[in-house]
């Protein structure tokens, strides 16, 4: 038998988040942002889910190149645009639209043979300073574009730094609207954070936005958590293989980090850093056992971690554990609720699921 170890993609609810933020962005068409395999569930795996998406947005070549051999003949766009002038041609026989961030991919076009005029999405830094032109360059950046045969739509894009917290969207956004005055093309602004928390006015909203994080049913502005009626995209479930009795003033785990103030059982669950788990998860970062919220104890190691058994006197060898996700008896335990008490985002636990873990698609789940 493998290691009970197992993780399970929510095809109904991928759907149901996507339908949730088609209904928030009102007329705006919703990219389906996919990179980092899908943040970490698999771009063949939420195809399903997510297909009735008005396009794929991503970063790498060879992640384009799966979606069309899925049959996806839609838009998918580029986040990052190209990396270097051979990736047009890629463009050009895929069909991909793409970012344009800088001059020297404008350079790249310039020099490009296509039968076919590319769609682009012209990118403003307006105040994250990751990528993009600065709003003084940009009409001039847009006008070389406009003139080359080998541009087709010229789209205006741009990225929040802060669209999930105190700072929020307004700043940037108007920097944005003045660098680009009444230029033509849709507009393209909104990640998950900017879409849930401002998108009930049209213009931030307009005429693309980009959601990752929350289809796969995290909240981005946790924990502050307004209730946009998102769930879990992916649940991640092994078991107990093994029980100890400690008494007070027991150790467990490396380094001792846990010590017992009183008589108590612990399960020894088969998950650890090695599956993707936060080695930083600390004492107390919540679990579910059978269902019922416990808490990890000790410090995770590689393949194993420890939970407290206390008050659960049914638990023992084989009893299902839930690191995030719903249990199978579907109690919830966000998967942002365990990054905070790891000191990280779910983000980044999802996108570290790792390799070794097997991964099942579940069809026909109970949407929420
Ligand atoms: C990753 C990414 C997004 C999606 O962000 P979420 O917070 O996951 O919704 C949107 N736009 C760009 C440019 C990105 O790189």
């Amino acid at each position: 038998m493998p290691r009970p170890i197992l993780a399970t993609i929510h095809t109904a609810t991928l759907r149901a988040n996507l339908q949730a933020l088609r209904r928030r962005a009102g007329d705006a068409r919703v990219w389906a942002v996919v990179k980092a395999n899908a943040y970490g569930h698999g771009i063949e795996r939420v195809f399903d889910g997510l297909h009735a998406a008005d396009g794929f947005a991503l970063l790498d070549l060879a992640e384009a190149q799966r979606l069309r051999a899925l049959g996806w003949r839609g838009p998918i766009l580029l986040l990052e645009g190209v990396f270097e002038a051979r990736d047009l041609e890629l463009c050009s026989r895929l069909g991909l639209w793409h970012t344009v961030h800088c001059e020297a991919q404008i350079d790249m076009l310039a020099a490009h043979k296509t039968h076919e005029p590319h769609r682009v999405f012209l990118k403003m830094n307006s105040g994250m300073n990751r990528l993009g032109l600065r709003p003084a360059q940009f009409r001039a950046a847009w006008a070389r574009l406009d003139a080359l045969p080998q541009v087709d739509e010229i789209s205006l894009m741009t990225h929040f730094s802060d669209a999930d917290g105190a700072r929020g969207i307004a700043a940037q956004f108007a920097v944005f609207n003045d660098g680009c005055g009444d230029l033509p093309g849709e507009r393209c602004v909104c990640n998950s954070a900017a879409l849930l928390r401002f998108g009930d006015d049209a213009k931030v909203a307009s005429d693309w936005v980009r959601a990752g994080i929350a289809l796969y049913g995290s909240a981005p502005d946790f924990p502050a958590n307004g209730d946009w009626g998102l769930a879990p995209a992916m649940s991640l479930r092994t078991a107990i293989i093994g029980t100890q009795e400690l008494q007070a003033g027991d150790s467990v785990g490396y380094s001792s980090t846990f010590v017992a103030d009183k008589p108590m059982r612990i399960g020894v669950v088969a998950c650890g850093y090695a599956d993707g788990y936060p080695r930083h998860a600390p004492t107390g970062t919540p679990v579910l056992v059978g269902g019922v919220r416990s808490r990890v104890v000790g410090r995770v190691s590689m393949d194993m971690l420890t939970v407290d058994l206390s008050g659960l006197p049914q638990a023992g060898i084989g009893t299902e554990v839930t690191l995030w996700g719903r249990s199978t008896s579907r109690q919830a335990l966000s998967i942002d609720e365990v990054a905070a008490s790891a000191g990280t985002v779910g983000y980044e636990l999802m996108c570290a699921l790792a390799a070794r873990v097997p991964v099942v698609v579940e069809t026909d789940s109970i949407a929420s």
